[in-house]
């Protein structure tokens, strides 16, 4: 019979899979002899059986029951005592951390007969019942169903009674009174009497942990973070520790660093005389942890000892949940915590440092799209104008956006909003989600509301208690400025000022380190972002190279690491005001008018070519020809019908529009992406793939001529068979021989159309290199394009699971990464010196880079600002 309960005395931190992060974590700390209360967890896999069958599997309650006997030994207190009661704490707690989104019920085992034991025992008679009347409202909310408000309203009204403002200020008589109208309205809404059974009260929570699991905040939680939807939730049973005993007592939350910038310290809120989930819900304002040293040194530095320990047995920035009852501190909770991207960086670099990690392990704590997003803009703090108020910076970024006040507006917005609340709570998550960033009045950095955001990458302000909001009114009021739901107003998540507005927003200075206007000494963040690209391009095996058009474009990919141009986009250049010259080749009516508006066309392109070979001197350049269908230059049918019609009933003569019009008509095709375009228009366009060879060499021979270093390489797009890339290679040489001075130009082709990649091994045979379009390749296998799908059925396919990531996003490995290795073998077959890189967007993609990587290809090639992505995600994958 296999075990479904561990003691936490038999677990270790690597059983999250059966134990949940916190149940390993729990058993982790007791190994370590930290003071955890006594305890045991019910693994995953009971839950996962529960979920199966709707009940436990068979020996899950004797299981429970015994290890029971083990807490009542350890603590010397029975479950149901009527003298002196065991209390317990029961626990959600999957794989992965999903904070506040499943159930924790404390203070099992009181009853209306053991809270008389408990009044005697503790000498106490307010802290028993005032935690009765929190198990009957927990309870109650949690396991049988009953709305949350209808305690709350009971709760308000006997504070009115009491005349005091605070729960912390009801006395002994106020809260039996509780009690009695807590149960009254448990009854009412549950048909039957509060259980007086501790023993049932523990079956009955045990439960309904598990069918948390399934609560809908939950699955859209997962879904949003990608977490699997089977793995199920363990439970951990514990015994109580009371942070409400008194003003010796209380409970809190910690860091061992600043999980908002990775800087060392300790960070953390404590919430004297409170229990349970007061601190991180937000519901009264906590003060620092600096003021616990004040409050109880002992506790204090047991603490921080304690923190010092974690860190370094975890070897990575750990949070903490902690209680503190009548001066004995108690362990409660610890992972591996959260934390922002900077502070991803800024910790990774510093434990490097501190000798704590590898700089390999180091690569593995940071992350490509971390980075992405660092290089955001953040505000413009000079044009910001004078802050409305300050609140606790929770989690960075800029966010501006119209004020709503609840979940539903924020879901239901067309625009950027800001979610303005003074707490959220889980319920409020399809809002978080929806809004740019999030703002409250109340609760610290370890709020709901911070937690969660920073999870999620959102802005976040939070405990701007200045603000007074009123849902009800719409309104928001901060030092007499009246705010209203639909006005703009701007969120710096670094600094935590709340601007009114939209506030203008600057380069980060990431990127500034990048371009290189900022040393890498200049703070602790540029300062390990550059420690960590160092050992990125030290290791990476894959070769980064950008997508550039232009020089200036070029050369800022240069700045940011890229070693080439991997694609050079040659029909950007026949734009604006050369579009005329396109309109001329596309005229022409004959040989020589097509001659002249080539010759035309050439040395604009050599120029612009000459320009990108000196920004890239020594690295090689590969420019396509080219690609998109010739109409595209062309004004849309729509407005050249709407004109020619004008001119004739003006009975003026429509000219050139004429003439456009006829080309249009000729040229339009009902599919264009699989139409006349790339080689295709190369072969029946007499001239034009020439001419932009011919623009090519003899750029390159005046690069050479000036004691430059081009390297320049031609290539063919939608190449399908190799007849096509022979008959252009040919035309190409023998271009190429005709300009004196060129450098040796090599000729390959993209690979892009799937019958290209399943016949590269003909292909290679005329190709030097290989450089993958995965754009057009993901919409040829699949059978879709972009333009039409994303809109149409996406966000269907997202929900459904049918895709876990746009394919046009992360590459698609079963299908279009299968064609990629595909080529990749049989092009290497046949010419082993084939150079293969790609070219798409998924080159900045981290997943993909860490495919690419894994596919052998020799570079990546992606636009400028992904650069120093691709080359971090380069570097991971290859340690
Ligand atoms: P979450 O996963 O939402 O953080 P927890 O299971 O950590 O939920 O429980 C929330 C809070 O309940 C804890 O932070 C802690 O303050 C309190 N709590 C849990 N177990 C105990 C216990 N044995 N004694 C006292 N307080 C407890
Ligand atoms: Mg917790
Ligand atoms: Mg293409």
């Amino acid at each position: 019979m296999p075990a479904y309960v561990y003691d936490f005395v038999d677990g270790d931190k690597d059983m999250k899979d059966l134990l949940g992060g916190k149940g390993a974590n729990l058993a982790e700390m007791t190994r370590m002899g930290l003071p955890v209360p006594p305890g045991f967890t019910i693994s995953t896999e009971a839950c996962r059986a529960y979920l199966r069958t709707g009940d436990f599997p068979a020996g899950l309650s004797e299981e429970v029951d015994q290890h029971l006997t083990r807490i009542e030994g350890a603590t010397g207190k029975r479950l149901g005592d009527p003298a002196d009661p065991l209390l317990l704490s029961v626990r959600s707690g999957g794989k992965f951390s999903m904070p506040g989104m499943m159930e924790t019920i404390l203070d099992i085992g009181l009853t209306d007969v053991s809270v008389l034991g408990l009044a005697v025992q503790s000498g106490d008679d307010r802290f028993a019942w005032d935690s009765y009347r929190r198990l009957i409202q927990m309870f109650g909310r949690t396991v049988c169903d009953v709305p949350g408000e209808l305690f709350e309203a009971e709760l308000t009204l006997a504070r009115r009674d009491a005349k005091v403002a605070t729960d912390a200020e009801l006395d002994t008589g106020h809260l039996q009174d509780l009690v009695e109208a807590y149960k009254k309205v448990f009854h009412v809404h549950t048909g039957r009497d509060f259980p007086q059974s501790p023993h049932e009260q523990l079956f009955l929570a045990i439960r309904s942990v598990f069918s948390s699991w399934n609560a809908d905040r939950a699955v859209l939680y997962r879904r949003q973070e990608r977490i699997p939807h089977d793995l199920g939730t363990a439970v951990n049973v514990m015994a109580m520790v009371f942070g409400n005993r008194g003003p010796d007592s209380g409970t809190g939350v910690a860091f061992t660093r600043d999980p908002a910038t990775g800087l060392p310290g300790v960070y953390g809120d404590y919430l004297q005389n409170a229990q349970g989930e007061d601190v991180v819900a937000g519901i009264r304002n906590t003060v620092g942890l600096a003021e616990l040293e004040k409050l109880d040194p002992a506790s204090f530095t047991e603490l921080t000892a304690i923190m010092a320990r974690l860190e370094e047995h975890y070897r990575d920035l750990c949070d903490i949940e902690f209680t503190i009852e009548r001066g004995k501190l108690w362990m409660l909770q610890t992972r591996v915590g959260k934390r922002t991207a900077a502070a991803a960086f800024v910790i990774a670099a510093q434990l490097i440092e501190e000798g704590l990690i590898t700089p390999d392990e180091a690569l593995q704590r940071v992350t490509g799209e971390q980075l992405a997003k660092l290089m955001f803009p953040a505000f413009d703090r000079d044009a910001a104008p004078a802050p409305l108020t300050t609140g606790v910076a929770a989690s960075p970024g800029a966010a501006v956006g119209a004020i709503v006040f609840d979940s539903a507006h924020a879901a239901a917005a067309d625009g950027p909003v800001i979610l303005v609340r003074r707490e959220t709570n889980p319920d409020d998550l399809p809002g978080m989600i929806a809004a740019q960033g999030i703002l409250t009045s109340r609760g610290g950095k370890t709020s709901h509301a911070a937690v969660v955001a920073r999870g999620m990458g959102k802005t976040c302000v939070c405990g701007a208690e200045q603000l007074a909001i009123d849902p009800e009114a719409g309104t928001v009021t901060v030092n007499g400025t009246v705010l209203h739901a639909g006005d703009v107003i701007s969120l710096d998540g670094s600094t935590g000022k709340v601007y009114p507005g939209a506030v203008p927003v600057r380069p980060s200075p990431v990127v500034r380190y990048f371009e290189g206007d900022l040393a890498a000494g200049a703070d602790p963040l540029v300062a390990a972002v550059d420690r960590l690209m160092a050992h990125a391009d030290a290791t990476r095996r894959l070769g980064v190279h950008a997508n550039a058009d232009t020089a200036a474009d070029a050369a800022r990919a240069r700045r940011f690491g890229a070693t080439g141009v991997g694609l050079c986009r040659t029909e950007h250049q026949f734009l604006g005001e050369r579009r005329e010259l396109v309109e001329r080749l596309i005229l022409a009516e004959d040989e020589t008018g097509r001659d002249a508006a080539l010759a035309a066309l050439l040395p604009l392109q050599r120029a612009d070519f000459t320009a990108l070979f000196e920004a890239m001197d020594g690295m090689p350049v590969t420019v396509r020809l080219i690609d998109p269908p010739l109409h595209e230059f062309l004004p849309p049918l729509e407005d050249l019908t709407a004109r020619v019609a004008r001119a004739e009933a003006l009975g003026t003569d429509p000219g050139r529009d004429g003439e456009l019009l006829t080309a249009v008509r000729r040229m339009h095709e009902a599919n264009p992406m699989l139409g006349l375009r790339g080689v295709r228009l190369g072969l029946v366009v007499p001239g034009l793939f020439a001419m932009q060879v011919r623009a090519v060499a003899e750029a390159a021979a005046q690069r050479v001529a000036a004691g430059g270093d081009p390297r320049p390489e031609i290539m063919v797009p939608l190449v399908a068979t190799v007849q096509e890339l022979e008959t252009v290679r040919l035309e190409a040489e023998s271009v190429l021989h005709a300009v004196p001075g060129a450098p040796p130009i090599r000729i390959g082709t993209m690979i892009e159309v799937p019958r290209a990649a399943l016949t590269a091994g003909e292909i290679a045979h005329a190709a030097e290199f290989f450089s993958f379009g995965t754009n057009d390749l993901t919409q040829m296998t699949w059978g879709f394009s972009r333009d039409d799908v994303e809109g149409a059925f996406f966000g269907r396919y997202l929900e459904l699971g049918i895709f876990a990531a746009s394919p046009f996003e992360t590459i698609d490995a079963g299908g279009v990464g299968e064609l990629v290795r595909t080529a990749v073998e049989r092009g290497r077959a046949a010419r082993p010196d084939l150079t293969v890189g790609v070219c798409g967007e998924h080159g900045g993609d981290p997943a993909s880079v860490r495919y690419f990587h894994a596919a052998g290809l020799d570079y990546v090639s992606c636009s400028p600002f992904r650069v120093p992505v691709a080359r971090l995600e380069a570097g991971r994958a290859a340690c």
